[in-house]
């Protein structure tokens, strides 16, 4: 695990906010293994304790909120119908076999354009599913993290206002860098980044 937290960041900074804090997680290479454009309830596979991390941050008072780019809905890979079918049984799952409510998924089913640039306010690394969600739950996004699998996850996180976390799965393989594409810290498998968040969420409840 190497840490990079950056001077200033928000999540060091006293909270007398109302809102909840959260988790925002990234689904495709993050909380299941990536195969890309899938619905099919039966190819679903947990990353490595993706479940528990989950268990023990809801433990700790976080929302979870799942977050997805499915531009296979916009390419006519698959229909909307189908992604609803997969996230009943993905949310089931988790409820089942780990005891994790998830509070919402947020989806956006828009294609990038041809440079790969969002074309609506929601793809990310566009930060509005994460807004949504928290104006929807009453989040404190200045309290909150996106974790995923690649830097336009960390990039969401961060244009929310919220923290972003990378987790090394080896989704990102274009590494294209910026100041909002840096990750808060980085993670090599959920164990650590659940230590990390209860670490980060115990600092902030003792905040005066
Ligand atoms: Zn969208």
């Amino acid at each position: 695990m190497a840490l990079t937290t950056r001077p200033g960041a928000r999540h060091v900074q006293a909270v007398h906010s109302e809102g909840r804090p959260c988790l925002f997680i990234d689904k495709d290479g993050t909380l299941i293994q990536d195969v890309p454009y899938n619905v099919d309830p039966a190819l679903l596979r947990f990353m490595p304790g993706a479940g528990a991390a989950l268990a023990r941050l809801q433990r700790a008072g976080l929302a979870l909120v799942i977050v997805t780019n499915q531009s296979g809905i916009a390419r006519g890979l698959f229909t909307r119908e189908q992604f609803d079918v997969l996230q009943r049984a993905l949310l089931q799952r988790l409820q089942q076999e780990f005891s994790v409510t998830i509070d919402a998924v947020e989806m956006c089913p828009h294609g990038p354009d041809a440079d790969g640039n969002p074309t609506c306010p929601c793809r990310k690394p566009a930060p509005g599913m994460l807004t949504r969600a928290a104006r929807a739950l009453g989040l404190d996004l200045s309290r909150s993290w996106m974790v995923g699998d690649t830097l336009d996850d960390v990039e969401a996180g961060h244009r929310a206002g919220a923290g972003g976390f990378l987790l090394r799965s080896g989704g990102e393989t274009v590494w294209r860098r910026g100041p909002l594409r840096e990750p808060d810290a980085a993670f090599d498998d959920w164990g650590a980044l659940a230590a990390h968040v209860e670490h980060l969420v115990a600092r902030q409840a003792a905040m005066p």
